[in-house]
Protein backbone atom coordinates (compact mmCIF):
# COMPACT_ATOMS: atom_id res chain seq x y z
CA UNK A 1 0.00 0.00 0.00
CA UNK A 2 1.18 3.62 -1.07
CA UNK A 3 1.76 6.46 1.40
CA UNK A 4 1.93 10.22 1.45
CA UNK A 5 4.72 11.34 3.43
CA UNK A 6 6.16 15.41 4.27
CA UNK A 7 9.47 15.76 4.92
CA UNK A 8 8.74 17.67 8.76
CA UNK A 9 11.76 20.16 7.48
CA UNK A 10 10.78 21.73 3.97
CA UNK A 11 7.25 20.63 3.62
CA UNK A 12 7.62 18.53 0.51
CA UNK A 13 5.66 15.58 -0.47
CA UNK A 14 6.94 12.12 -1.17
CA UNK A 15 4.80 8.89 -2.16
CA UNK A 16 6.28 5.50 -0.50
CA UNK A 17 5.09 3.06 -3.08
CA UNK A 18 7.37 -0.53 -2.13
CA UNK A 19 7.14 -2.05 -5.41
CA UNK A 20 5.46 -5.47 -5.19
CA UNK A 21 8.21 -9.03 -5.17
CA UNK A 22 11.38 -6.62 -5.19
CA UNK A 23 13.57 -6.90 -2.28
CA UNK A 24 16.58 -4.48 -1.41
CA UNK A 25 19.32 -6.39 -2.65
CA UNK A 26 17.69 -6.84 -6.02
CA UNK A 27 18.67 -2.72 -6.21
CA UNK A 28 22.18 -3.50 -6.55
CA UNK A 29 21.28 -5.28 -10.10
CA UNK A 30 20.78 -1.80 -11.67
CA UNK A 31 23.43 -0.45 -11.06
CA UNK A 32 26.83 -0.22 -13.09
CA UNK A 33 29.86 -3.13 -13.29
CA UNK A 34 32.90 -1.29 -12.93
CA UNK A 35 36.00 -2.80 -14.34
CA UNK A 36 39.36 -2.60 -12.00
CA UNK A 37 41.64 0.31 -12.60
CA UNK A 38 45.28 0.74 -12.18
CA UNK A 39 46.78 2.86 -9.15
CA UNK A 40 48.08 5.15 -11.27
CA UNK A 41 47.33 6.24 -15.05
CA UNK A 42 49.60 8.67 -17.27
CA UNK A 43 46.87 10.24 -19.26
CA UNK A 44 45.14 11.07 -15.59
CA UNK A 45 45.85 14.73 -14.56
CA UNK A 46 44.92 14.03 -10.67
CA UNK A 47 47.23 11.17 -10.54
CA UNK A 48 50.72 11.79 -8.48
CA UNK A 49 53.48 12.90 -11.09
CA UNK A 50 50.84 14.80 -13.27
CA UNK A 51 50.81 17.64 -11.14
CA UNK A 52 51.64 19.82 -13.88
CA UNK A 53 48.31 19.26 -15.64
CA UNK A 54 45.80 21.63 -13.19
CA UNK A 55 46.32 24.95 -12.11
CA UNK A 56 48.34 26.00 -8.55
CA UNK A 57 46.86 24.30 -5.35
CA UNK A 58 45.16 26.49 -3.42
CA UNK A 59 45.22 24.09 -0.47
CA UNK A 60 47.39 21.24 -0.05
CA UNK A 61 48.07 18.66 3.08
CA UNK A 62 51.34 16.74 2.94
CA UNK A 63 52.51 13.61 4.90
CA UNK A 64 55.92 13.16 4.14
CA UNK A 65 56.79 15.60 1.59
CA UNK A 66 54.56 13.69 -0.49
CA UNK A 67 50.82 15.33 -0.91
CA UNK A 68 47.70 13.72 0.46
CA UNK A 69 45.02 16.33 -0.70
CA UNK A 70 45.46 19.06 -3.47
CA UNK A 71 42.54 21.44 -4.13
CA UNK A 72 42.51 23.16 -7.32
CA UNK A 73 40.66 25.59 -9.13
CA UNK A 74 38.30 23.64 -11.59
CA UNK A 75 39.90 24.36 -15.12
CA UNK A 76 36.50 23.18 -17.11
CA UNK A 77 34.17 25.23 -14.27
CA UNK A 78 30.85 26.55 -15.26
CA UNK A 79 31.65 29.49 -13.30
CA UNK A 80 34.80 31.82 -13.36
CA UNK A 81 36.01 34.09 -10.50
CA UNK A 82 37.69 36.55 -12.50
CA UNK A 83 34.81 38.18 -13.43
CA UNK A 84 32.30 40.87 -11.74
CA UNK A 85 29.56 40.25 -9.92
CA UNK A 86 27.01 42.65 -10.70
CA UNK A 87 23.90 41.81 -12.22
CA UNK A 88 21.92 43.19 -14.57
CA UNK A 89 19.16 43.10 -17.32
CA UNK A 90 17.90 41.83 -20.73
CA UNK A 91 14.95 43.63 -20.98
CA UNK A 92 12.87 42.39 -18.23
CA UNK A 93 14.94 39.29 -17.59
CA UNK A 94 18.00 39.19 -14.74
CA UNK A 95 21.03 38.20 -15.47
CA UNK A 96 24.92 38.18 -13.98
CA UNK A 97 28.21 36.92 -15.29
CA UNK A 98 28.82 33.76 -14.73
CA UNK A 99 30.96 34.64 -11.42
CA UNK A 100 31.91 32.46 -8.67
CA UNK A 101 34.21 29.80 -7.44
CA UNK A 102 34.40 25.95 -8.90
CA UNK A 103 37.29 24.13 -7.28
CA UNK A 104 38.86 20.33 -7.04
CA UNK A 105 39.52 18.69 -4.41
CA UNK A 106 42.10 16.02 -5.51
CA UNK A 107 41.44 13.59 -2.33
CA UNK A 108 44.13 11.08 -2.88
CA UNK A 109 47.44 10.39 -5.04
CA UNK A 110 45.80 7.27 -5.73
CA UNK A 111 43.85 6.68 -8.49
CA UNK A 112 41.96 3.71 -7.67
CA UNK A 113 40.87 4.41 -4.15
CA UNK A 114 37.32 5.79 -2.83
CA UNK A 115 36.24 6.62 0.23
CA UNK A 116 34.81 3.02 1.14
CA UNK A 117 38.06 1.57 1.13
CA UNK A 118 40.36 4.85 2.67
CA UNK A 119 42.43 5.18 5.53
CA UNK A 120 40.38 6.91 8.48
CA UNK A 121 43.15 9.24 8.63
CA UNK A 122 42.73 9.79 4.93
CA UNK A 123 39.23 10.90 5.28
CA UNK A 124 39.84 13.05 7.92
CA UNK A 125 41.88 15.27 5.55
CA UNK A 126 39.39 15.15 3.20
CA UNK A 127 37.10 16.34 5.48
CA UNK A 128 39.27 18.95 7.16
CA UNK A 129 40.16 20.38 3.66
CA UNK A 130 36.22 20.95 3.14
CA UNK A 131 36.02 22.81 6.58
CA UNK A 132 39.71 24.82 5.41
CA UNK A 133 38.01 25.88 2.03
CA UNK A 134 34.36 26.62 3.04
CA UNK A 135 36.47 29.17 5.91
CA UNK A 136 38.52 30.21 3.02
CA UNK A 137 35.41 31.16 0.68
CA UNK A 138 33.54 32.56 3.02
CA UNK A 139 35.52 35.28 3.46
CA UNK A 140 34.49 36.53 -0.18
CA UNK A 141 31.85 38.75 -0.11
CA UNK A 142 30.36 38.14 -3.45
CA UNK A 143 29.90 35.13 -2.14
CA UNK A 144 26.54 33.81 -0.68
CA UNK A 145 26.14 29.51 -1.28
CA UNK A 146 28.90 27.10 -1.28
CA UNK A 147 28.02 23.77 -1.85
CA UNK A 148 31.08 20.91 -1.41
CA UNK A 149 29.57 17.50 -3.22
CA UNK A 150 30.86 13.75 -4.24
CA UNK A 151 29.98 12.68 -7.72
CA UNK A 152 30.55 9.12 -7.92
CA UNK A 153 30.48 7.33 -11.48
CA UNK A 154 28.77 7.81 -14.67
CA UNK A 155 25.02 7.89 -13.50
CA UNK A 156 26.11 10.51 -10.75
CA UNK A 157 27.44 12.99 -13.14
CA UNK A 158 30.95 12.09 -13.56
CA UNK A 159 32.96 10.10 -15.84
CA UNK A 160 35.94 11.03 -14.03
CA UNK A 161 37.62 7.98 -12.12
CA UNK A 162 40.31 9.80 -9.88
CA UNK A 163 38.85 9.82 -6.40
CA UNK A 164 37.80 13.72 -5.86
CA UNK A 165 34.77 15.79 -4.79
CA UNK A 166 33.83 19.76 -5.29
CA UNK A 167 33.46 22.94 -3.98
CA UNK A 168 31.22 25.75 -6.15
CA UNK A 169 30.56 28.59 -4.75
CA UNK A 170 28.00 31.30 -5.82
CA UNK A 171 26.64 34.65 -5.08
CA UNK A 172 23.31 33.33 -5.80
CA UNK A 173 21.05 31.48 -3.22
CA UNK A 174 18.70 30.09 -5.44
CA UNK A 175 14.62 29.18 -4.13
CA UNK A 176 15.81 25.59 -4.22
CA UNK A 177 18.10 26.77 -1.19
CA UNK A 178 16.13 29.94 0.39
CA UNK A 179 12.71 27.53 0.12
CA UNK A 180 13.81 25.36 3.27
CA UNK A 181 15.69 28.07 4.93
CA UNK A 182 11.77 29.92 4.79
CA UNK A 183 10.16 27.30 6.17
CA UNK A 184 13.06 26.34 9.17
CA UNK A 185 12.58 30.35 10.07
CA UNK A 186 9.01 29.39 10.27
CA UNK A 187 9.06 26.63 12.55
CA UNK A 188 11.27 28.72 14.68
CA UNK A 189 8.41 31.08 14.69
CA UNK A 190 6.18 28.77 15.74
CA UNK A 191 8.15 26.38 18.40
CA UNK A 192 11.48 28.71 18.85
CA UNK A 193 12.86 25.18 18.23
CA UNK A 194 15.44 24.05 14.94
CA UNK A 195 13.44 22.02 13.02
CA UNK A 196 16.75 19.54 12.20
CA UNK A 197 17.03 19.59 15.60
CA UNK A 198 12.97 18.41 16.59
CA UNK A 199 13.32 16.18 13.38
CA UNK A 200 16.78 14.29 14.78
CA UNK A 201 14.89 13.73 17.91
CA UNK A 202 12.13 12.12 16.43
CA UNK A 203 13.99 10.01 14.38
CA UNK A 204 15.49 8.50 17.43
CA UNK A 205 12.52 8.57 19.41
CA UNK A 206 11.20 6.33 16.57
CA UNK A 207 14.61 4.10 15.79
CA UNK A 208 13.66 2.31 12.70
CA UNK A 209 15.15 4.67 10.53
CA UNK A 210 18.46 4.83 11.84
CA UNK A 211 21.20 3.30 10.37
CA UNK A 212 24.33 3.92 12.91
CA UNK A 213 24.11 6.71 15.85
CA UNK A 214 28.02 7.52 17.19
CA UNK A 215 28.73 9.93 19.57
CA UNK A 216 28.06 13.25 17.49
CA UNK A 217 26.30 11.97 14.61
CA UNK A 218 23.30 10.09 13.99
CA UNK A 219 22.70 8.29 10.51
CA UNK A 220 19.56 7.32 8.86
CA UNK A 221 17.40 7.16 6.10
CA UNK A 222 14.71 9.94 6.35
CA UNK A 223 10.98 9.63 7.02
CA UNK A 224 10.23 11.13 3.28
CA UNK A 225 12.97 9.83 1.59
CA UNK A 226 12.92 10.59 -2.28
CA UNK A 227 14.70 7.83 -3.33
CA UNK A 228 15.65 4.02 -2.21
CA UNK A 229 18.52 3.99 0.10
CA UNK A 230 19.02 7.80 0.56
CA UNK A 231 20.49 8.51 3.91
CA UNK A 232 21.54 11.41 5.65
CA UNK A 233 23.88 12.41 8.36
CA UNK A 234 23.60 14.89 11.14
CA UNK A 235 25.58 16.59 13.96
CA UNK A 236 23.59 15.73 17.16
CA UNK A 237 25.09 19.24 18.45
CA UNK A 238 23.33 21.83 16.45
CA UNK A 239 24.96 23.94 14.18
CA UNK A 240 23.90 25.64 11.21
CA UNK A 241 27.26 25.25 8.96
CA UNK A 242 30.04 22.99 8.43
CA UNK A 243 32.60 25.45 9.22
CA UNK A 244 31.98 24.65 12.86
CA UNK A 245 32.99 21.18 12.91
CA UNK A 246 35.96 20.53 15.31
CA UNK A 247 38.88 17.94 14.81
CA UNK A 248 37.08 15.28 17.13
CA UNK A 249 34.37 15.83 15.55
CA UNK A 250 35.89 15.25 12.15
CA UNK A 251 37.70 12.02 13.32
CA UNK A 252 34.16 10.82 14.20
CA UNK A 253 32.46 12.06 10.95
CA UNK A 254 35.04 10.14 8.74
CA UNK A 255 34.27 6.89 10.62
CA UNK A 256 30.46 7.54 9.75
CA UNK A 257 30.89 8.48 6.55
CA UNK A 258 32.97 5.11 5.55
CA UNK A 259 30.68 2.87 7.25
CA UNK A 260 27.33 4.08 5.29
CA UNK A 261 29.72 4.10 2.42
CA UNK A 262 31.10 0.83 2.41
CA UNK A 263 27.45 -0.38 3.64
CA UNK A 264 26.63 0.98 -0.15
CA UNK A 265 29.18 -0.48 -1.69
CA UNK A 266 28.60 -3.88 -0.26
CA UNK A 267 25.03 -3.76 -0.08
CA UNK A 268 24.43 -2.10 -3.59
CA UNK A 269 26.84 -3.48 -5.50
CA UNK A 270 29.58 -0.60 -5.38
CA UNK A 271 26.38 2.06 -6.87
CA UNK A 272 26.79 5.20 -8.48
CA UNK A 273 26.01 8.07 -5.67
CA UNK A 274 25.95 11.72 -4.87
CA UNK A 275 26.71 13.05 -1.61
CA UNK A 276 26.03 16.82 -0.73
CA UNK A 277 27.45 18.77 2.37
CA UNK A 278 24.91 21.28 3.21
CA UNK A 279 25.20 24.36 5.10
CA UNK A 280 23.74 27.79 6.37
CA UNK A 281 24.38 30.38 3.58
CA UNK A 282 27.72 32.00 3.92
CA UNK A 283 27.30 34.77 7.21
CA UNK A 284 24.65 32.70 8.78
CA UNK A 285 26.88 30.05 10.53
CA UNK A 286 25.42 31.00 13.80
CA UNK A 287 21.53 31.33 13.17
CA UNK A 288 19.63 28.59 15.41
CA UNK A 289 16.84 27.64 12.73
CA UNK A 290 19.12 26.12 10.31
CA UNK A 291 21.61 22.97 10.96
CA UNK A 292 24.01 21.56 8.52
CA UNK A 293 24.02 17.80 7.20
CA UNK A 294 25.80 15.72 4.40
CA UNK A 295 23.05 13.36 2.28
CA UNK A 296 23.65 10.58 0.46
CA UNK A 297 21.86 9.88 -2.55
CA UNK A 298 22.74 6.28 -4.44
CA UNK A 299 21.80 6.80 -8.15
CA UNK A 300 18.93 4.19 -8.58
CA UNK A 301 16.32 5.00 -11.28
CA UNK A 302 15.84 8.64 -12.32
CA UNK A 303 13.24 10.82 -12.23
CA UNK A 304 10.60 10.58 -14.57
CA UNK A 305 7.69 12.83 -15.52
CA UNK A 306 5.62 12.90 -12.80
CA UNK A 307 8.31 13.38 -10.39
CA UNK A 308 9.89 16.63 -12.79
CA UNK A 309 6.10 18.12 -12.68
CA UNK A 310 5.44 17.96 -9.73
CA UNK A 311 8.29 17.64 -7.09
CA UNK A 312 6.62 14.70 -5.53
CA UNK A 313 9.01 11.80 -5.63
CA UNK A 314 7.71 8.18 -5.61
CA UNK A 315 10.18 5.92 -3.83
CA UNK A 316 9.60 2.22 -3.82
CA UNK A 317 11.64 1.32 -0.78
CA UNK A 318 10.10 2.06 2.30
CA UNK A 319 13.33 4.36 4.24
CA UNK A 320 12.55 1.41 7.33
CA UNK A 321 13.25 -1.18 4.50
CA UNK A 322 16.40 0.93 3.58
CA UNK A 323 17.66 1.26 6.90
CA UNK A 324 17.31 -2.06 8.25
CA UNK A 325 18.53 -3.10 5.17
CA UNK A 326 21.85 -1.14 5.79
CA UNK A 327 21.84 -1.80 9.44
CA UNK A 328 22.79 -5.54 8.64
CA UNK A 329 25.55 -4.94 5.57
CA UNK A 330 28.94 -5.33 6.82
CA UNK A 331 30.84 -1.82 6.14
CA UNK A 332 33.97 -3.56 5.86
CA UNK A 333 35.31 -4.10 1.94
CA UNK A 334 37.50 -6.44 1.28
CA UNK A 335 38.56 -8.30 -1.91
CA UNK A 336 38.19 -6.30 -4.98
CA UNK A 337 38.88 -2.98 -3.32
CA UNK A 338 40.64 -1.60 -6.28
CA UNK A 339 37.18 -1.18 -8.13
CA UNK A 340 36.12 2.05 -8.02
ZN1 LIG B 1 44.38 9.51 -11.35
ZN1 LIG C 1 19.57 22.18 14.96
Amino acid sequence: MSEFRQNMATKEWVIVAPSRGKRPSDFAKLTIKRPPVPSFRADCPFCLGNEAQTPEPVYIKSVADKWQIRVVPNKYAALQPDLAAARSYVGSFLSAKGYGIAEVVVETPEHNKTIATMQLSEISAILTAYRERQKEISKNEAINLIMIFRNYGPLAGTSLEHPHSQIIATPMLPPHVRNPIEQAVMHFDKYGTCVYCDMIEEERRQKERIVLETENFLAFCPWAARTPFEARIYPKRHAASYVSINDKEIEDLAGVLRTMLGKLYNGLDNPDYNYILRSAPVGDEDVRYSHWYLMIIPKIGTPAGFEIGSGIYINTVAPEESASYLRDINPEVTGEATII
